[in-house]
């Protein structure tokens, strides 16, 4: 850390700022800092069967709970941890909790519920060869089937790096996990990497779940992409879904799961443990959500 800050320093300095310029956190700095003092924490997010209505899995979302200023949405943090390569560790982080919370689960689930945790990985770490091997070593610690893992990845990211992309993501499927398209249709993307990558699963995004009803584009867009998904035998999670309506839209145009504020907000792993067994919960404390309220 000593380095960044002399590093960041100089750039003051050549900026013209002078030594009176007050000393400047580093943000990055200060992400290593609450990494390392245990600040990052994972929040989950039920997923739901829409054809049973049974939470079925959760999705890992990072959360960072800093002392004084208390939720930093990942959003604030994520881009940079990618510019800075901490993101290979927070990564890291997120996966081995992901797989075991979800070895917790399917423990005390019941043996007929398909159960999956969902993971995002961001652009570095998809074509960044160490991932295979935080994969593997997280699967093996936790002891989670790794068809239960389920990874995320944007388009774009696929579109950026082709060649890095095809080979990690084959390692990946070799050791038996599954692969998302988070956001699907919103990133830069061409359709001919649907059939040149090995996918498992399309999610639709909030922005089209959100139109449903009201703009007759977003209900053709969801269509076209759950019949794509169905013809590609590629399972499809609706996004974002905030109200009962939107529910029964995702529904009958066929989504198989959905996830969002309807049925439950990102909640801690526990809370998770407890839907999963059929306990009643307690409305989750706010500042494990995600986001704006609704
Ligand atoms: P995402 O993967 O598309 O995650 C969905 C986001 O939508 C989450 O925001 C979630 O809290 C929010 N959300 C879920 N249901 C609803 C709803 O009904 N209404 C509204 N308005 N929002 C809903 P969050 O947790 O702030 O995460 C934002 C993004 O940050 C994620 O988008 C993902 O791209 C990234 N991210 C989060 N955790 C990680 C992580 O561990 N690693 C990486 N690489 N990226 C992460
Ligand atoms: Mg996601
Ligand atoms: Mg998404
Ligand atoms: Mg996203």
């Amino acid at each position: 850390t000593a380095k960044r800050n002399g590093r960041q320093r100089s750039v003051f300095y050549e900026a013209g700022l002078g030594e009176a310029a007050p000393e400047q956190p580093d943000p990055a700095a200060e992400l290593a800092a609450a990494l390392d003092r245990g600040e990052l924490t994972v929040a989950y997010q039920p997923l739901v069967d829409l054809r049973t209505g049974s939470p079925t899995g959760a999705e890992a979302l990072v959360r960072w709970q800093h002392p004084t200023e208390g939720n930093r949405p990942p959003d604030t943090f994520i881009p940079l941890a990618e510019e800075t390569g901490l993101i290979m560790e927070i990564g890291e982080f997120v996966l081995r909790d992901a797989c075991r919370q979800a070895a917790r689960w399917v423990g005390s689930a019941d043996d007929s519920v398909p159960l999956m945790v969902t993971v995002n990985l961001s652009a570095r770490q998809v074509t960044d060869p160490r991932t295979v091997d935080a994969v593997r070593a997280a699967l093996t610690e936790t002891d989670l089937d790794p068809h239960r893992l389920v990874l995320e990845i944007t388009e774009t990211v696929l579109m950026q790096d082709r060649e890095a992309a095809a080979t990690n993501l084959g390692k990946l499927k070799a050791l038996g996990v599954r692969i998302a398209i988070d956001d699907f249709g919103t990133g830069y993307s061409s359709l001919a990497y649907l059939s040149r990558f090995p996918l498992d699963m399309l999610k639709v995004p909030r922005e089209f779940v959100d139109g449903l009803g009201r703009d007759a584009n977003a209900d053709i867009v969801t269509r076209a992409i759950v019949e794509l998904a169905g013809a590609l035998g590629l399972l499809t999670v609706a996004e974002g879904v905030e109200t009962d309506e939107q529910r029964r839209h995702v529904a009958e145009l066929g989504c198989d799961l959905a996830q969002g504020y309807l049925f439950s907000r990102p909640v801690d792993a526990e809370t998770v443990l407890a839907l999963m067994t059929g306990l009643d919960v307690a409305a989750p404390p706010a500042d494990l959500a995600g986001g704006a309220p609704p």
